[in-house]
């Protein structure tokens, strides 16, 4: 392991064992278990705060990962890639790391594990491991280029030049650009010649026509638990509509499968048949609106009657107009006419193609020592801690080949 070299003209050039790019979940991670293996590793991120988008994350709980990770969870063009990390390091072995150092967490729903008291417990903790096993950690420093050499990689930044035997793509996806999020690693993979799947908004909002929208802005704020589906693909969690179209958790699971064009059914009741409601209630002389609101909010109720535009006593109603009530409330149909991008996107899809990868080490194929790990990969979980869990699994993996 040598520690200095001397570049063009007598300049003092540091090497390490590895560079990461990108100090967020998966590059801080990596840097720590690295370390721990006893490599020299520089980490460098461009942005001035490290793991911003675990702050962030979980509504400042950050949900790290879910007990029912399995690869069917995932989206990815190449199916399955991601079993081999994931059995690797899995869900018990971030639990067994937070347990080891007393970091309180609980199952809120569906699985996701949630820190008791905040997102910061998960970095404090990735930053005490790195420190502790003496990762170089250079902030705010941005990297200008790439150079692949006989023995592993030259990388010029803003701070000097370094090198490395591997280099480690961690820049993340192009989720809220707001905070930091860049194509850097796309732009990587392209400079090597390595596909990259088109990366897309994924675990996003989605916007509505103004057809769609005059009835359901007025509406905005309202929540209830719905079945969002796409062909056989089905999520039962909450819908929320806003002022701009639909979001919520089940929006947001069926977000990561629209890819434009498709409908969107919403069964709006589904655990129960409208139909066979209404039948139990006959004869009955409740209105409609007053009988719906029994299972929607008083506001939806209402504009339900006036988007079919029946609101009778429920003895008055026809087998059609039953029907129609029916087809309503259990398929209704949602065409969206776009996401709202990355700017609002949990995550992005696509990424570096998973066949120029190794998913035993994270390595490149083609270019020997180039690993990328993370979101910059094409995997990409639902919603509920998968997310984190692949940043977790793909980094453990690339740690051991560096
Ligand atoms: C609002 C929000 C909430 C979320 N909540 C959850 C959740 O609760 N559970 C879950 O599983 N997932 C959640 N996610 C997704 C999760 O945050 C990401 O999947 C995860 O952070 C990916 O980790 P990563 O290290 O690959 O990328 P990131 O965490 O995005 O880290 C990438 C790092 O690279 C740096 N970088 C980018 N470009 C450059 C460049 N050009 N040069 C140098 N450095 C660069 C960035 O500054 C950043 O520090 C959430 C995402 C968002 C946006």
């Amino acid at each position: 392991m040598s520690w200095l070299f001397y570049g063009k003209i007598g300049e003092i050039v540091s090497t390490y064992d590895a560079i990461i790019i990108g100090a967020g979940a998966a590059g801080l991670m990596c840097a720590a278990i690295g370390a721990s293996r006893n490599k020299k590793i520089l980490l460098v991120d461009h942005s001035n705060k490290l793991a911003e988008k675990i702050r962030i994350s979980g509504g400042g709980r950050c949900n790290f990962t879910n007990i029912y990770t399995h690869h069917d969870k995932f989206l990815s063009d190449t199916n399955k890639f991601c079993v081999s990390p994931l059995s690797r390091y899995t869900p018990n072995h971030f639990t067994e790391l937070l347990n080891k150092y007393s970091i309180g967490y609980h199952e809120k729903t569906l699985g996701q594990l949630f820190c008791n008291n905040s997102s910061e417990d998960i970095i404090n903790l990735l930053t005490f491991l790195t420190n502790e096993h003496k990762v170089c950690r250079k902030m705010g420093v941005s990297v200008n280029t790439i150079e692949k050499t006989l023995f592993g990689f030259n990388v010029s930044t803003t701070i000097g030049n370094f090198k490395a035997n591997s280099l480690v793509i961690a820049t993340g996806g192009l989720a809220i650009p707001q905070i930091g999020a860049t194509g850097f690693g796309y732009n990587v993979a392209k400079q090597f010649n390595i596909n990259v799947i088109t990366p897309k908004p994924a675990l996003v909002p989605l916007a509505l026509s103004p057809n769609q929208l005059q009835y359901l802005s007025p509406l905005s704020g309202t929540s209830f638990l719905s079945k969002t589906a796409i062909q056989k693909i089905n999520f039962q969690e909450n819908t929320l509509i806003t002022h701009r179209g639909l979001s919520g958790p089940a929006i947001l699971q069926i977000s990561s499968y629209w890819d434009g064009g498709v409908d969107i059914i919403i069964d709006m009741l589904p655990n129960l048949d409208i139909r066979n409601e209404i039948n139990n209630q006959r004869p009955s002389t409740q209105q409609l609106e007053k009988f719906l609101s029994q299972y929607f909010s008083q506001r939806l109720a209402k504009s339900i009657c006036m988007m079919i535009q029946i609101n009778k006593q429920i003895s008055q109603l026809s087998n059609i107009e039953i029907n129609k009530i029916h087809e309503f409330i259990h398929k209704f149909i949602v065409k969206p006419t776009g996401t709202l991008g990355f700017k609002k996107a949990e995550v992005t899809k696509g990424g570096v193609d998973c066949k120029e990868l190794s998913s035993k080490t994270m390595m490149s194929n083609k270019i020997e020592g180039l690993f990328f790990i993370g979101e910059v990969v094409d995997v990409t979980g639902w919603l509920g801690g998968y997310n984190f869990q692949w940043a977790w699994s793909s980094s453990f993996v690339a740690a051991q080949y560096i």
